[in-house]
């Protein structure tokens, strides 16, 4: 029953209860350093991305995170912080334009339903190696 898997922000291995790939340490850091965005946002709506980093002392690639996962927006459209991974046009979230979301439910079928296969056929290299 208990399954145990590698935070992917600090890398300590714990016990993972619901499919999340963040141990409950980072989850708390995470809320917090987000709430502290959020808060300094509301007092300052049009701060730049490096203006919050260095206010709160959050790293940049931290708060680009949270763009990506769609937590925060940024109000500027034709910033350079954040790109479209497929095209590299100013996005304000995310991780994709609007352009690129809407044409890739179809790549992203074709390319998971061909996975499968592959996926099967080497399944036993993907064993775990004791650490
Ligand atoms: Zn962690
Ligand atoms: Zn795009």
């Amino acid at each position: 029953m208990d399954k145990f898997a590698n935070c992917s922000v600090c890398g300590k291995l714990f016990e993972t209860g619901n499919c999340r790939s963040v141990c409950h340490e980072c989850i708390k850091q995470d809320m917090s350093d987000f709430d502290r965005i959020r808060d300094f946002l509301y007092n300052h709506p049009r701060a730049k991305v490096f203006e919050v980093s260095n206010n709160l002392d959050i790293p940049v690639p931290v708060i680009k995170r949270y763009l990506r996962e769609g937590r925060l927006e940024i109000i500027e459209k034709n910033n350079r912080f954040l790109l479209c991974e497929k095209c590299g046009k100013p996005i304000c979230s995310g991780t994709q334009c609007d352009d690129c979301h809407n044409q890739s439910p179809h790549d992203y079928k074709s390319f998971y339903n061909s996975n499968i296969t592959q996926k099967k056929q080497t399944r036993i290299s993907y064993a775990p190696l004791g650490k």
